[in-house]
């Protein structure tokens, strides 16, 4: 079982599309342990994008992600940090493929609705980033019988 970080963008949260998002999710089985709501600073922006900050294009980025609130959330399922990236699809909404999250909603590189972390570590750095352990609500779903089988 693996976790791994997501946040729902201010362009998901202001173009009303994070039920959708957040139904894709729920419907492919990964699990929501933990969500909060907030309003991302530049200083928490430079920590979650500390591989990007020397980067010309980060203050466009800087603006963006503290331009309106976020939704941020931890999804717990089997590969879930690899299953999550391939529903995101690849980085800009141009390229990324018909039916994943960013090939059907957006068509931008920067507004791409939704991050997710892109490895083990980087999914506990963004986790410990936004979320306690206290706040981690992990449980087992009563449907998980009929999501996979027993020794999957
Ligand atoms: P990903 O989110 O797919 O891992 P990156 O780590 O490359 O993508 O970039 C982080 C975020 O920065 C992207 O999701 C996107 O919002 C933004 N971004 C990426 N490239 C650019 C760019 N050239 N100009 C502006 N913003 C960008
Ligand atoms: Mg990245």
């Amino acid at each position: 079982m693996q976790q791994t970080f997501i946040l729902f963008k201010p362009d998901c949260v202001q173009r009303r599309l994070m039920g959708k998002v957040m139904s894709r999710f729920e419907d492919k089985g990964l699990n929501f342990v933990a969500m909060k709501m907030l309003q991302i600073t530049p200083e928490l922006a430079q920590q979650h994008y500390a591989e990007h900050v020397e980067k010309s294009w980060y203050p466009t980025l800087e603006q963006f992600i503290t331009g309106g609130p976020v939704v941020a959330a931890v999804l717990e399922g089997l590969d879930a940090i690899r299953v999550v990236r391939e529903m995101l699809g690849a980085t800009s909404g141009l390229q990324a493929s018909a039916g994943t999250i960013r090939g059907d909603f957006s068509a931008s590189r920067q507004m791409n609705l939704v991050h997710g972390s892109d490895g083990p570590e980087a999914a506990a750095r963004e986790i410990a980033l936004y979320f306690t352990a206290a706040e981690l609500c992990a449980h087992e779903p009563t449907i998980t019988p009929w999501l996979r089988a027993a020794d999957e």
